[in-house]
């Protein structure tokens, strides 16, 4: 998959990069059941827990934009 191909270029631990590096690889993000910022000119990657139903834009690691929960 170019999905694991693009992971692999990347330091951060895979976590890491579901999480917070999905930035210009919108398509990895909804290959893997994420979803996408809302928030005009955010559009940050955010792949959840997949028990959790609340998706945050988290704006503690300095690239989200702390859009409120919403549910995806
Ligand atoms: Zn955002």
């Amino acid at each position: 998959l170019m999905c694991e191909q693009s992971l692999s270029t990347y330091s951060f631990s895979p976590l890491q990069y579901n999480r917070y590096q999905c930035y210009g690889a919108e398509e990895c993000v909804l290959q893997m059941g994420g979803v996408l910022c809302p928030t005009p000119g955010c559009g940050a990657g955010l792949l959840p827990e997949p028990e959790v139903r609340k998706i945050v834009c988290e704006p503690s690691n300095g690239m989200g934009c702390g859009h409120p929960p919403f549910i995806k």
